[in-house]
């Protein structure tokens, strides 16, 4: 390997992200990988308007905006983020481990936390059998290229706030259905009401009571049309060129278990006073990491981070501990940072 770096966080959850103020604080250099396109963890692909009260110091807190904190506490120690990498390998060599995505990109790392909470996020997959023939041609579970749908059928389907903001942002653009199996929509307010304005001034049409059935077109992976049912079992068929499936994440340890650590149901399993996993140089914190008495709290997350941060220094220095300090014995980060750095 022709670079070994310092510290691999697989997850940029609020425990990942602390974690790397924690490393940081010790001077230890971290890349954070993750499935999702955002940072965040569960705090932003499945509650980023739920407040939060049980952060010390913050008697309220939206979730999205702890994560933006935890960004801004992070951003000093100027961490490298691997957005939308899935690592689905970590093998052990001598003095370091190796980590592999699903593009098959691999890179060396002196020590590597998990802070992978359930599992890395994905898509939640409609049950339909040749789904696989239209995936990324013309079935998305994401947009990253808009312009792809300018004057094109687009069939949007589900009902939270993916949906309904494409929906709004394409109806200008495309010819756009919206499928939601209720006739209510759990997304904001604001842009709930914008849908429906939309639908009365015929810029685009929702399709509702009903669920996407099944995908018809060809073996390239070109779509022609749709089929959607109701619960009482009403279809009917609509054009389409493309689809747009919003219909949730759901998580995955998934390759995790294949790493040879020591799990315990969904948990790996840690020494909780170093969070030491049974795999040399490979830590866990937050949900991803299993104790005797463990609370799945992001508070709790945060101690554990700062622990493997203290173990990593000793590893990484010959056994040696850090010098213990508070915080303010460094002085705020941004600005001894900037010193450093001169
Ligand atoms: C509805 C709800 C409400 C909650 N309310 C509270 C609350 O009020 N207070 C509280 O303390 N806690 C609350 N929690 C729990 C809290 O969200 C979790 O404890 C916290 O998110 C754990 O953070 P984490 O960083 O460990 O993991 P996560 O937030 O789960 O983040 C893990 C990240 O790792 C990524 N990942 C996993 N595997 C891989 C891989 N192989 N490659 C790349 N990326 C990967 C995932 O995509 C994900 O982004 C709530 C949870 C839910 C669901």
């Amino acid at each position: 390997m022709a670079q070994v770096n310092d510290i691999a966080i697989i997850g940029a959850g609020p425990v990942g992200l602390f974690t790397v103020f924690a490393c940081g604080q010790l001077d230890l250099r971290c890349h954070v990988f993750d499935s999702l396109e955002e940072v965040g963890g569960q705090c932003a692909a499945l509650y980023p308007h739920k407040p939060i009260y049980d952060i010390p110091g913050y008697p309220h807190i939206e979730a999205s905006v702890l994560v933006s904190r935890l960004q801004e506490q992070a951003a000093p120690f100027e961490p490298t983020y691997h957005l939308q990498r899935r690592i689905v390998s970590l093998r052990g060599q001598d003095d370091y481990l190796v980590l592999g995505d699903e593009a098959g990109k691999e890179m060396a790392f002196k020590a590597v936390i998990l802070a992978v909470g359930g599992g890395a996020f994905v898509p939640n997959k409609p049950p339909i059998s040749n789904l696989a023939v239209f995936e990324d041609k013309s079935v998305f579970y994401r947009v990253t290229d808009p312009a792809r749908f300018v004057g094109k059928k687009v069939v949007i389907c589900g009902g939270g706030d993916s949906a309904v903001d494409w929906a709004c942002a394409l109806a200008d653009k495309a010819d756009v259905y919206v499928v939601h199996r209720r006739d209510k929509f759990r997304a904001t307010p604001a842009m709930v009401k914008k849908l429906h304005d939309l639908h009365d001034r015929k810029k685009l049409t929702l399709v509702t009571p009903y669920m996407l059935e099944s995908l018809d077109g060809d073996k390239d992976g070109t779509l022609k049309r749709v089929g959607v049912k109701t619960l009482k079992g009403d279809t009917k068929s609509l054009d389409a060129d493309y689809v747009l499936a919003f219909f949730g994440l759901v998580s995955q340890l998934g390759p995790v278990r294949d790493w040879g650590l020591a799990l315990k149901d969904n948990d790996v399993w840690v020494e909780p006073t170093t969070m030491a996993t049974s795999k040399a140089r490979v830590f866990a914190v937050g949900d991803s990491a299993g104790y005797d008495n463990k609370l799945n709290l992001i508070l709790c997350g945060f101690s554990e981070a700062s622990l493997a941060a203290q173990q990593i220094y000793r590893l990484l220095h010959a056994g040696k501990a850090p010098r213990f300090q508070y915080s303010t014995a460094k002085g705020d980060p941004k600005t001894y940072k900037e010193k450093q750095a001169r």
